[in-house]
């Protein structure tokens, strides 16, 4: 097999991921695509779906995540963003690995 550059040589699920601020209001949280046409959560009204499918594949993560966006004034940075879905995907799927998906 030939790689050339550009080619996929691998593929996998990320961990955690949060959308950067720079990006939050015109892609969606879940499967991270770009849209003009996002609805915004209910909840924290900070971050946006595509629509229901996205939005109830994201819940598991998001409902604590939501819970605690509501309660702050101003929308955390990326980096505290990320290390908050990090615990939350730890505490909701503590014996996920990455190469077990991979491998
Ligand atoms: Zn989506
Ligand atoms: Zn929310």
């Amino acid at each position: 097999m030939v790689w050339k550059k550009g080619s996929v040589i691998m593929e996998a699920k990320p961990y955690a991921h949060v959308i950067c601020q720079k990006f939050i209001g015109n892609h969606c949280n879940f499967c991270m695509k770009g849209s003009e046409h996002l609805k915004k959560c209910g909840g924290c009204k900070s971050i946006r779906y595509c629509g229901l499918t996205c939005q109830k594949g994201d819940w598991k993560i998001h409902k604590t995540e939501c819970e605690i966006m509501k309660r702050v004034p101003n929308l955390p940075t990326d980096s505290i963003r990320l290390y908050l879905r990090l615990i939350i995907c730890h505490l909701v799927r503590p014996t996920f690995s990455f190469y077990s998906e991979i491998l």
